[in-house]
């Protein structure tokens, strides 16, 4: 980043219920690397999804953000954007890496040993001529895709696309554009100099530049947080393993909360003092380089998670078929 560039950063939460601790740690974390970079924090909501969206649950999650205190420069929604992600589709379509899909799922399933292991599309369709059947997927190819970061808090990455994602959807049977497509060409169309989300979503990263790679845009900077892992199951905290909402009469607690999981060490006396005093606090003395450079950190005991697969940083990808991130 030169000083030319003004920092941007950006929350883009998923309407698919209220804001819970999980979230709340990205939001924070990006807000936080944002202001302390003078920069902006956008919000946009990735409404492309409609079957797994639930009614008013945008709604709620800006009215939380609100009331912990994070205000945003801009909001937008990607569903304004289905033009934009239509012409990226089209210009994909000319380097001539993408191509239809008639497989589904069980196709898939039934045609890869995963041995248990995640689901990596094979690649069938890939050379298949012929009549282009109406309801297909498009797919891009991610042979000899190799894609590598410099990661701000997780460090070095490399991610040997087509073994650790395989092709993966850019539109989807139903029509809808996939979340790699809408984000990648968001990130960068809306000016993100740095995209900073959960360890979860590593991998997802590594195909989003994929496609602006074949683009020849340049991509954001990334940053990856740890991942809140729910003491019981040692999963993530996510809205399908019902993690509660948060109770925003509990805000100043809630935001020295995600600041002590972000490891930055905020005073015991300014968790009974006022919000405004807190956020204070939390942008004069954010460290990016404080952050835990785990993939996932149990909420209670506080013990550290890397996982055990392939990447780095362990945390496990989910290149499966069906896959869009919570
Ligand atoms: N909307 C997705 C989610 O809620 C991804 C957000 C992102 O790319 O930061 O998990
Ligand atoms: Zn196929």
């Amino acid at each position: 980043m030169t000083d030319t560039v003004p920092y941007r950063g950006r929350f883009a939460p998923s309407p698919t219920g209220p804001l819970h601790f999980g979230s709340l740690i990205a939001a924070v974390g990006s807000y936080l690397q944002a202001r302390a970079n003078d920069g902006e924090w956008w919000v946009r909501i990735e409404d492309i999804d409609p079957p797994r969206e639930v009614a008013g649950a945008s709604d709620l999650i800006l009215a939380s953000l609100e009331m912990h205190g994070l205000a945003w420069d801009r909001l937008s929604y990607q569903h304004n954007r289905l033009d934009q992600y239509g012409a990226a589709l089209d210009a994909l379509q000319q380097t001539g890496r993408l191509y239809p899909c008639t497989c589904s799922r069980r196709d898939i399933a039934a045609s890869v040993d995963s041995s248990g292991g995640p689901i990596i599309y094979p690649g069938t369709c890939r050379d298949k001529t012929g009549v282009v059947v109406e309801n297909h997927a498009l797919r891009i190819d991610t042979r000899n895709a190799m894609i590598q970061f410099e990661d701000r808090i997780q460090g070095r990455q490399s991610f040997p696309l087509s073994q650790e994602s395989g092709d993966f959807i850019l539109r989807r049977t139903d029509g809808l554009f996939s979340y790699q497509l809408a984000v990648a060409i968001d990130d960068v169309e809306q000016g993100m100099t740095e995209v900073v989300r959960g360890c979860d979503l590593i991998g997802s990263t590594a195909r989003q530049m994929h496609i602006h790679n074949l683009l020849g845009l340049a991509s954001p900077a990334y940053a990856h947080l740890p991942v809140a892992v729910d003491p019981d199951t040692g999963h993530k905290l996510s809205k399908q393993t019902f993690a509660r909402p948060l109770d925003s009469s509990m805000a100043l607690e809630n935001i020295w909360d995600v600041l002590d999981f972000l490891g930055q060490n905020p005073p015991p006396d300014l968790r009974q003092a006022n919000l405004a005093s807190l956020w204070h606090w939390a942008i004069a003395h954010w460290q990016l380089d404080a952050v835990p450079t785990r993939s996932g950190i149990d909420v209670k005991s506080k013990q550290f998670y890397d996982g055990q697969t392939a990447n780095p940083i362990g945390y496990k990808m989910k290149p499966d078929v069906s896959y869009e991130p919570d």
